[in-house]
């Protein structure tokens, strides 16, 4: 094959959350995808008047879908002068991360999701309600299990693109999934973890479904989605007391790490649904209700990580991991 289609992925500049956009360019097979750009004007990011944008490519890796050369390359935006745009909040993680390398942050994302078919998700019956919750987390039938197809697929994919893909499970409510991302550095996770969204969005177009990262998709008694961020240094990959002092810096700084931790977010972190409230912070061993949980396995073993149980499922990976690097290093130094 002489020629080869790149899919530039990048994020816009969308409020509340971002979206992901994406397009086309032809390439010849041995060429690396060079820099591009896209009309700002249309993705709220740009004035009418003044519309180009930069795309610069930051990760690339096979196009499991088109497959063969295809690739998809993961972009930042940039201004004309190729400093970074306003909506690029991976410049700032990567500053982080190289700041606080020494302590070697490793993340695991538990990213969910709800499958949506027409104004409802996927499994919810065109009149009434379906059967409570109580069944439908890592069950098995076909009363209980809604777009398992797609996600068999979205898994071969991210498997096929390389991305470190670590599990997946069916989710509390019905019609909501799981997936993990990692371990890997704050700034891998977390291109990741927006390839690995974008692969879920363009699988599920071709089975007519939508996949939504709303945080509370369904009022009332289910589950919200939610976007569990497990973290470690070296410090407390070697001892229980550094997982410890991790969570009370995260405690000390509740408010600014709320306010980055998605949109909607004190609609899902009500303190029912295995959460803690918003307003409220708490750590503790095996603790569901938590807003910080260290898992039974680090409290046997005296060492391990924390899981950030807060973070909404449209939070933005760049900032999360940003802000816990500098939180939990910065109380490390
Ligand atoms: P849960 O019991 O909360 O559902 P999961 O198995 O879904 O947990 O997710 C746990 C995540 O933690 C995985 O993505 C895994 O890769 C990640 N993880 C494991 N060890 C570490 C570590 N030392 N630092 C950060 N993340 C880790
Ligand atoms: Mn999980
Ligand atoms: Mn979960
Ligand atoms: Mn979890």
């Amino acid at each position: 094959m002489v020629k080869y289609k790149a899919e530039y992925i990048w994020i816009d500049g969308s409020q509340p959350t971002a979206k992901l956009r994406s397009k086309t360019k032809i390439l010849t097979v041995g060429t690396e995808p060079p820099v591009w750009g896209f009309d700002g004007s249309s993705t709220n990011q740009a004035p009418g008047s003044s519309s180009d944008c930069v795309l610069n490519p930051v990760f690339v890796c096979p196009d499991p879908i088109r497959g063969e050369e295809h690739k998809l390359v993961l972009c930042e935006v940039l201004n004309l002068d190729m400093s970074p745009h306003a909506t690029n909040a991976r410049r700032a993680c990567i500053e982080a991360a190289e700041r606080f390398a020494d302590h070697g942050s490793l993340f695991g994302i538990e990213q969910e999701y709800t499958f949506f078919q027409g104004n409802r998700p996927l499994g919810w019956p065109e009149t009434g309600f379906p059967a409570p919750q109580g069944g439908y987390y890592c069950g098995v039938g076909a009363d209980e299990i809604f777009g398992r197809d797609i996600v068999e697929d979205h898994t071969d994919a991210c498997i096929a693109a390389g991305l470190a893909i670590a599990g997946i499970n069916a989710e509390v409510m019905i019609g909501q999934w799981e997936y993990q991302i990692g371990p890997l550095g704050p700034v891998e996770t977390s291109d990741q973890i927006w390839v690995s969204r974008w692969l879920l969005y363009r699988i599920a177009e071709d089975y007519n479904v939508t996949a939504t990262l709303n945080p509370k998709p369904v009022q009332g008694d289910w589950n919200g989605a939610g976007a569990h961020t497990n973290f470690s240094t070296r410090e407390m990959r070697e001892s229980y007391d550094a997982i410890i002092k991790a969570c009370e810096a995260l405690g000390a700084k509740r408010e600014l790490h709320m306010e980055s931790y998605g949109a909607g977010i004190k609609d899902r972190l009500t303190g029912e649904h295995e959460t803690q409230r918003w307003d409220e912070f708490s750590f503790g061993d095996s603790d569901r209700g938590a807003s910080i949980r260290i898992p039974w396995h680090c409290v046997v073993d005296r060492k391990g990580y924390l899981e950030d149980r807060r973070p909404n499922a449209n939070m933005d990976p760049y900032l999360v991991t940003r802000l816990m690097v500098e939180t939990c290093c910065g109380a490390f130094e």
